[in-house]
């Protein structure tokens, strides 16, 4: 089955009871059981429910694995991933990453004796001094949050296969329409559905896809037991979402090129980072591992002044100030005082994060208004 077909049939069948073609929101804790343990394949919510499965199963073939697990949000779902972890084991993570993930692995598992590097992964092979016996989970982010860096997940993949270890993707910002890494090597793929899967900035969840049946249990066991479960209603939510995917992604795509190249031609702008762009360092591996360069973009105007950029956000009508993104309208944020503003401004900096730093989600909307509102924002 092609993706454009997998989007809206994958893994989904129509409800066995009244042949409904939508599945139903199963809102229900408990299922009847006719003696003691014969049940229809459900128990108890947190361990399944329908709806959540028909999420599962899309995301699994949409993400050409085998297993999916729907979560409460993005960040529930790596929590789960780190919950695989011991005490004394050691991460080596991107070091431009979603403020959420670095606020999760510093502040919460540094405490429990996991052990964190943040490194640059434009080259893949940085990754090999970092590695000791202790070393479990190799953590990337491609295009990274917010400064739009490629890493290659097909070298980071030989690297963790190498030495044996688990290699997870945050796909959130390519969307399996325009990456899938589990095809490219990878073990764990890990969404935030809150943002494209979703697609209509009205739900917050979270998933994880594996291949593999053994880690999809370790996974699964983690889910049961913690509980941090994706509801019926918002399972429902992000199925509807993914329907349109394909639909969405191709527009978000050739908005995101016009903003691009719009940006890149205006006096007032000092750098525009977008992966599509032929002089971005991973040009290259970007084009060789996406099937586009999606709506994400960010922009630094001249003199690095952060009065100015919060003036251009605030001024922006059609562009809606707000954090998240990957919705049908476009959002501007201002990552030093929003997504990123739990990292220290030093280590921020380091990885390009100025005050100046404008980031976008381009919308689905007509491409002129998109223009027109960036042009009186920033003149
Ligand atoms: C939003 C986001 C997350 C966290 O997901 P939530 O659904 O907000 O918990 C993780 N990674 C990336 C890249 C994100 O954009």
């Amino acid at each position: 089955m092609k993706f454009n077909t997998k989007t809206i049939h994958g893994g989904q069948q129509h409800d066995p009871a009244y042949g409904a073609v939508m599945p139903p929101i199963y809102q229900t804790s408990t299922y009847t059981q006719s003696t003691p343990g014969a049940h229809k394949g459900y128990e108890y919510s947190r361990s399944h429910n329908p709806t959540r499965t028909a999420l599962e199963n899309a995301l699994a073939s949409l993400e050409n694995g085998n297993y999916g697990l729907a979560f409460g949000s993005g960040l529930a779902a790596i929590d789960a991933v780190l919950k695989l972890l011991q005490v004394g084991d050691e991460v080596i993570s991107t070091n431009n990453l979603y403020g959420g993930s670095y606020r999760l692995f510093t502040s919460i598992y540094k405490k429990f004796g996991i052990k964190f590097h943040f490194i640059g992964m434009q080259q893949a092979e940085n990754i090999e001094a970092y590695i000791n016996e202790n070393t479990k989970l190799i953590w990337v982010e491609t295009p990274t949050n917010p400064m739009m860096n490629i890493i290659d997940i097909k070298a980071c993949a030989a690297i963790a296969k190498k030495h044996k270890l688990l290699l997870a993707v945050d796909n959130t910002f390519a969307t399996p329409y325009l990456q899938q890494p589990l095809t490219l090597g990878a073990d764990i793929v890990m969404h935030s559905a809150t943002k494209y899967l979703g697609g209509h900035s009205d739900v917050v969840v979270g998933a994880l896809v594996v291949k593999d049946k053994d880690l999809a249990d370790k996974l699964y066991f983690i889910q049961n037991s913690s509980g941090a479960i994706c509801g019926p209603q918002d399972s429902f939510l992000v199925l509807r979402g993914i329907k349109t995917l394909h639909v969405r992604m191709q527009r978000h795509c050739e908005n995101g090129k016009a903003v691009a190249e719009y940006l890149s031609n205006h006096p007032k702008i000092e750098h525009v980072y977008w992966p599509g762009f032929e002089n971005h360092p991973n040009h290259a591996i970007a084009k060789a591992q996406m099937k586009g360069f999606g709506g994400m973009l960010s922009f630094s105007t001249k003199g690095n002044n952060f009065e100015e950029a919060i003036k251009i956000v605030e001024t922006l009508k059609v562009f809606t100030l707000a954090e998240s993104l990957g919705g049908v309208e476009s959002l501007a944020g201002h990552p030093a005082s929003m997504t990123h503003a739990s990292i220290p401004k030093e280590a921020r900096e380091k990885t390009g994060i100025l005050d100046s730093l404008i980031r976008l989600s381009v919308g689905i909307e007509d491409i002129d208004d998109l223009i027109e509102d960036l042009k009186q924002a920033i003149n």
